[in-house]
């Protein structure tokens, strides 16, 4: 069976090298590198190189007997995908092409920087040689980690957060903790202030306007081209699965996908793409014999998320499920840098 996996994000990798023991993979995807997105704010302030944090597509497809076609998938036919330069034939196709920064149409705001892409963060990083005072748009996961990176390296840091506390997605008792750590580092925190503008040397929010010299862009994420051209069930955009994480013929997992089980709604994160690619693969592999596919079961849920979130100076916290461990923080950071190797080295020969 010709299998064309779209995307080769964490979410595809995963998903190719499960699929390449009983398929032929097809592997689509511009770039030539996977990157681990959660190191970006680490080669952001300069504490790990982009050899960290890269997995080589070629050598991964050559270990796995995966065909990479360097290309951006454009849309799907009938036992097709298209492609900016060429047609691909399959019999299955499967989606994982993640997400995209969203500047909810702010004026000014794709002018800022981000860490959402290895590209992306060179290019803020190398803007950070004159840069002084700086504005991070957003408090969620990335926002809080992009804000301590820079306060580190002794940026002058002010956030800005449109709701009433920092990591709102996840318990109050995560936010305050995190929110006396950024106090101690003397970052500013503006919750309750929504960005209507960005300038050339500020933001312009709903209570006024801050200066600073470079804005970087936190504020979330949205659906890829290729998903909003795409005719498949959706959620606010989002490919929209069923139980078995299926859409219309085709799996979808990872950020690209909104996955609700159960009542429950899966966090966009490693954790859940790697586990959803390979719940896919295997539903895949049942259908193949001839069984039906099998229901998904969420690990990290946005109302129990499990994330570790990195605080700089050596330090992160782990939140799992309803509980938070904050004790002690050099250990929890280097269990999550040791989490993160694991996880490449999964990918590498
Ligand atoms: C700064 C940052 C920090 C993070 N930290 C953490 C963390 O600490 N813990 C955690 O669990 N999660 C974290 N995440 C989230 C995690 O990285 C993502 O949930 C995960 O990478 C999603 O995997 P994915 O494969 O769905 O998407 P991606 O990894 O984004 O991969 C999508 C791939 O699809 C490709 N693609 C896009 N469009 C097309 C197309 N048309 N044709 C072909 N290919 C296409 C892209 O080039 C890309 O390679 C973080 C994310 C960011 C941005």
């Amino acid at each position: 069976m010709r299998v064309a996996v779209i995307g080769g994000g964490l979410a595809g990798l995963t998903f190719a090298k499960h699929a390449s023991e009983f398929a032929d993979v097809i592997l689509i995807e511009p770039n030539d590198f996977m990157v681990c997105q959660a190191l970006l704010p680490e080669l952001l302030s300069g504490k790990v190189n982009i050899e960290d944090l890269c997995v080589s597509i070629g050598e991964f497809c050559d270990d796995f007997g995966v065909e990479h076609v360097r290309d951006k998938a454009t849309g799907i036919g009938n036992g097709i995908v298209f492609t900016e330069k060429k047609e691909i034939e399959c019999e299955f196709a499967v989606i994982a092409v993640g997400a995209e920064t969203n500047y909810y149409g702010i004026e000014g705001a794709e002018r800022t920087y981000n860490v959402n892409t290895l590209e992306e963060t060179l290019k803020a990083k190398k803007a950070l040689d004159n840069a002084e005072d700086i504005v991070v748009v957003g408090s969620g996961l990335t926002g809080v980690e992009v804000a301590l990176e820079l306060a580190e390296l002794g940026y002058g840091v002010k956030v800005v957060e449109a709701m009433d506390r920092i990591l709102p997605t996840f318990s109050p008792k995560v936010s305050n903790f995190v929110y006396k750590i950024m106090m101690k580092e003397g970052i500013e925190v503006n919750t309750s202030t929504a960005v209507v503008r960005v300038e050339e040397d500020g933001v312009v929010t709903n209570k006024g306007k801050i200066s600073c010299d470079l804005v970087m862009w936190c504020a979330g994420l949205k659906p890829s081209e290729f998903v909003r051209n795409l005719d498949v069930p959706k959620e606010r955009g989002w490919v929209k699965v069923d139980e078995t994480l299926k859409a219309n013929g085709f799996f979808a997992f990872g950020d690209c996908a909104h996955v609700e089980v159960d009542g429950k709604v899966a966090t966009k994160t490693a954790l859940e793409a790697r586990s959803q690619a390979k719940h896919s693969a295997e539903n895949l592999k049942r259908m193949l014999r001839g069984d039906s596919p099998k229901p998904y079961r969420i690990r990290s849920s946005v109302d129990r998320p499990i994330a570790m979130i990195m605080l700089a100076r050596g330090r992160a916290i782990m939140i799992y499920g309803g509980f938070v461990i904050t004790k002690p923080m050099g250990l929890i950071y280097r269990m999550k840098k040791w989490a993160i190797e694991r996880f490449l080295g999964y990918f590498r020969p």
